[in-house]
This record gives C-alpha cells, structure tokens and sequence, in this order.
C-alpha cells in the first residue's frame, strides 16, 4: 500500500508527460509489476483524453474534473506545481497527443471499413467479369456459323419464317435473330426497320442475308439512344438497303 502511495503523485505526473529521468524509470518498473497503477494510470489518462475532448464544450466532464484534482490534492506540492508553473494550455500538447492518439483509434477503425467497401467493389467488378464471360461465350455462339440453329414448332406443322428483336431504348443495342427466312433472289437483302413510337417515319436498323439454312442474325446496327419502338418490321430491299421500306412487309411484330 505504502509504495503505491507513494507512486500517486508520480503517476499524476506521469500522465500529464512531465515525470523524467530517474523518477520516470523507476514508476515505469513498477508500472511493469504493479497491475493497480496501470490501471490508475490509465484513469488518469483517460481523464484527461475527456478533458481534451471537451476544450471545445462548455465545461470539462465533472467526474473527470474531480478526478484529477483528487490526484493532485493527495501529492499538492509537485503537481500543483505543474498548474502553477503551467495554465492548462500549455499542456495542450498532451491533450493534443491523446487526441491524436484517439483519432488514430478513429480512422484506423474507418480504414478497415474502408477495405471492406474496397472488398464489395472488387467482388462486383469479378461478377461483372464473370457476366461479361458469359455474354461473350453466347454471342460466339449465336454467332459461329458452324452452331446448329434449330427451330422447334408445334408437331406436324411446317416451320415458318420468323424473327426475334431485342431492343434497349435507353442505349439503342438491338441484337435480331431470325429463322426459316426464304432465300434471296440476287442483288437483294433483307433489310430491318424499326418503327418509332414517336412518328411514324421508320428508321433503317441494318441489312442481312439469311445463311443456306434460312438464319440471319443483325447485331448492333448503330442506332441512336433514346428512341422508343413501336414496331419491328422486315422487307425485301436491293442490295445496300434503302432509306424507305418497299412494300410488303416479310415480317412484322410490335
Ligand atoms: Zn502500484
């Protein structure tokens, strides 16, 4: 008992940063072996880490407040000294150094959230590789012209021409599939059109001949974004295509 008191008023000190030399190597063997004054040492600066805090508020936490001011009235003389010798701001290098170490405790803490954000992004971006994969193997083989394309009818009827448009407004992609297509005369192709929801003039979306088995596929013919359908259509057009469509209509779907 009678060492910790006597440890009381250099732990005060010790605290606030101003024991030296021999004093302090001696309180920090003891510190070493005696698990009651790190604790109150740690009170100590835990104190005043909330005095620290509180520059900024109205008035420091009383019950901190008191604390210290018990720790200086059990050892007066060198700690009332310090108080004297220096007003309280002048110890602001010692509450700016338990701020500090605080705001350390802060961002290492957001830190770590921060490298679990970085962990969700680097999750995303491997999903998105992997769907982008995917999307590329589909499209090698919607277009490989060695994959066999089978249209499947109801039984005993005979397959008909027909067609499929995939249409994004908001970015203009459009991928068209068709199947059973009658073969071309020379010098002609089939030509899509899509009709605008707005207007009715139709707008050309790409030129295509059918292969030997009747299937034709247009990718990502250079629409412009934005522009609502309202209807696909298809027609018989000379080569190269034509800015109008030429009646009739091969194939129509709204
Ligand atoms: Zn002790």
């Amino acid at each position: 008992m009678m060492a910790h008191e006597q440890f009381a008023e250099d732990l005060a000190l010790y605290a606030l940063g101003s024991l030296e030399g021999e004093a302090a190597a001696t309180l920090e063997r003891h510190l070493d072996e005696c698990q009651a004054c790190r604790q109150e040492l740690a009170r100590l600066e835990g104190d005043m880490a909330l005095l620290a805090l509180s520059t900024s508020g109205p008035a420091p936490p009383q019950r901190a407040r008191q604390r210290l001011l018990k720790a200086m009235a059990r050892e007066p003389r060198s700690l009332r000294t310090v108080f004297m010798r220096r007003r309280w701001w002048t110890l602001a290098p010692v509450f700016a150094s338990l701020v500090l170490a605080i705001f350390a405790i802060l961002l290492w803490r957001e830190n770590a959230r921060q490298r679990d954000r970085i962990d969700a992004l680097k999750a995303d971006a491997a999903n998105n590789q992997a769907s982008f994969e995917e999307a590329k193997h589909v499209l090698a083989l919607l277009t490989d012209p060695s994959a066999m394309h089978v249209t499947l009818v109801a039984a005993q009827s005979k397959p008909q021409p027909a067609a499929r448009a995939i249409y994004m407004p908001r970015n203009g992609a459009l991928v068209f599939m068709a199947s059973n297509l009658a073969p071309l005369a020379p010098e002609k192709t089939y030509q899509l059109w899509l009709v605008p929801l707005h207007g009715d003039k139709p707008m050309p979306a790409g030129t295509f001949k059918p292969d030997p088995n009747g299937n034709a596929m247009v990718m990502m013919p250079p629409m412009s974004p934005g522009v609502e359908a309202k209807t696909f259509a298809v027609t018989i057009e000379p080569d190269g295509g034509s800015a109008t469509p030429t009646m009739p209509l091969v194939l129509v779907g709204s």
